[in-house]
């Protein structure tokens, strides 16, 4: 009864085939952001101004060593996936002071399925055991519906107009940041965590629980799923040409 462990307990329990004791994972790998902090904002630990976390400070124990293996795929692909926005964005900058009429057009892809896992893996490593129900329904708070485990492990897959969004404003410019942070705003009705919006420097995705269609959010617009984002730069008289195209693929 002593084991400081005893009441410590995987978050996807539910899918019955824990392994290999709790591991302590890092709630967003330290590898993805070097200088190791995620920005939150919107918990009651955290009111009001947005917080930096340490992700060394944030070693918790929610994933046994099975599922903390079975996830280690989402790290990967969303490391690969925001140097793959960190180079579209260093093609603009180095483009749009060109001033040529013509490009070779380049094309960067991510993969969209395992970054919507990465994302719900991320707002359910935030919300576990803390004050809102992840998800839809009554379940106890704190823990992500059975349906939401199945899907962050791939073993199903989002309905309707539930997933991954990307979110901008009208006639919005491309304006770069260097400060390569994610930040995370959990959005909630009632007692449920229903979505949370995730920003990288100027790309921000939006990751919706419910089946119904969200189009917009804190003046933002929404698209579902299928994003071609094509990157204009001035040519020598000032016209916008094309540069290159970001793309989201699905499979
Ligand atoms: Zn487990």
């Amino acid at each position: 009864m002593n084991d400081p462990n005893a009441k410590k307990k995987c978050w996807a329990a539910s899918l019955g085939d824990c392994a290999g004791g709790i591991s302590g994972e890092h709630l967003v790998s330290q590898s993805l952001f070097p200088d190791g902090s995620v920005i939150v904002q919107g918990f009651h630990w955290c009111k009001g101004k947005p917080k930096p976390i340490g992700l060394a400070s944030l070693t918790a124990n929610i994933l046994c060593f099975k599922h903390n293996c079975d996830l280690s795929e989402l790290d990967s692909s969303a490391k690969r996936t925001f140097d793959t926005l960190v180079e579209s964005m260093a093609l603009y900058e180095v483009r749009r002071k060109l001033h040529l009429r013509r490009y070779s057009i380049k094309q960067f892809l991510i993969d969209g399925n395992l970054l919507e896992r990465w994302f719900l893996k991320t707002l359910i490593n935030f919300g576990f055991e803390r004050e809102w129900i992840i998800g839809e329904g009554q379940h106890p708070a704190g823990e992500p519906s059975e349906e939401l485990v199945r899907i962050a492990f791939g073993r199903a897959a989002f309905r309707h107009k539930a997933g991954l969004y990307t979110a901008s404003h009208v006639g919005e410019q491309v304006t770069v940041n260097d400060k390569f942070e994610l930040h995370y705003s959990p959005k909630t009705i009632g007692n449920n965590l229903l979505a949370g919006m995730f920003t990288f420097s100027e790309y921000r995705f939006f990751l919706n629980l419910l089946p119904q269609e969200f189009k917009e959010f804190n003046g933002a617009n929404l698209m579902h799923q299928t994003v071609k984002h094509w990157y204009q730069v001035p040519d020598d008289k000032g016209r916008q040409v094309k540069s290159h195209r970001l793309g989201i693929i699905w499979h």
